[in-house]
C-alpha cells in the first residue's frame, strides 16, 4: 500500500440507490467508524472533491448527471462503486431503464462489494482509492479494476448464475 500524502475531500453521488448503501456509508462518517481518521473530508461540491462515491444503478434519466458531477471534479480524481448495484445493476439489473454498472457512463478505479457493504468494505475501498489517487498525482498508469464476482442477483441468465456459484464456493 502507497503512503498517501493528502486528504481525500469526497463527494457522493446517490444514483438511484434504495437508500441501504447510503445509510452504511452516513455511519462510515459517524464517530463510531470515522473515515475522517484517514483525513477524508465530506463535501458537497464536485469542484472541491476528488473523490467520487456512487451509489446505486444507474438509469437513462441519471447517467447524464453522473457524467455532469463527475467531469465537474479537477484532476486527478478516483471513482469507488459501493455496493452490488454500481457494479452491474444489483436487484434492478435488466429493467427496462436500467443500463447497467456505472462503468458503462464513467470510469471506476475501486468496486466495492455487498447489498449493502459493511461499513468496513466501504472504508477498505476508500483506503484503495486513496492508493490509486496517489498513483496519479504521481502520473502513474492504474490497472482497470476487477468487478467483484458476485454482482448479479436472481434472475441471472444460467451462465452467469452457473459462473456465481462457482465463484461463491471456489
Ligand atoms: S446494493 Fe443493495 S443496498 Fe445498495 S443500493 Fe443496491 S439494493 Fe440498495
Amino acid at each position: 500500500m502507497n503512503l498517501v500524502s493528502n486528504s481525500p475531500w469526497i463527494v457522493h453521488y446517490n444514483c438511484n440507490s434504495c437508500n441501504g448503501c447510503d445509510i452504511e456509508f452516513v455511519a462510515c462518517l459517524s464517530p463510531l467508524y470515522d473515515v475522517e481518521r484517514f483525513g477524508a473530508l465530506h463535501v458537497g461540491n464536485p469542484k472541491h472533491a476528488d473523490m467520487l462515491v456512487v451509489t446505486g444503478s444507474v438509469n437513462h434519466r441519471n447517467a447524464r448527471v453522473l457524467r455532469n458531477v463527475y467531469e465537474q471534479m479537477p484532476s486527478p480524481k478516483v471513482v469507488l462503486a459501493m455496493g452490488v448495484c454500481t457494479s452491474s445493476g444489483g436487484v434492478f439489473a435488466g429493467c427496462y431503464n436500467i443500463l447497467g454498472g456505472i462503468d458503462t457512463v464513467i470510469p471506476v478505479d475501486v468496486f466495492v462489494p455487498g447489498c449493502p457493504p459493511r461499513p468496513e468494505a466501504m472504508i477498505d475501498g476508500v483506503v484503495k482509492a486513496l492508493a490509486v489517487l496517489e498513483d496519479k498525482r504521481r502520473g502513474a498508469e492504474t490497472a482497470t479494476p476487477a468487478k467483484p464476482a458476485l454482482t448479479f442477483f436472481p434472475p441471472a441468465p444460467p451462465a452467469q448464475e452457473a459462473a456465481r456459484q462457482e465463484a461463491a464456493h471456489a
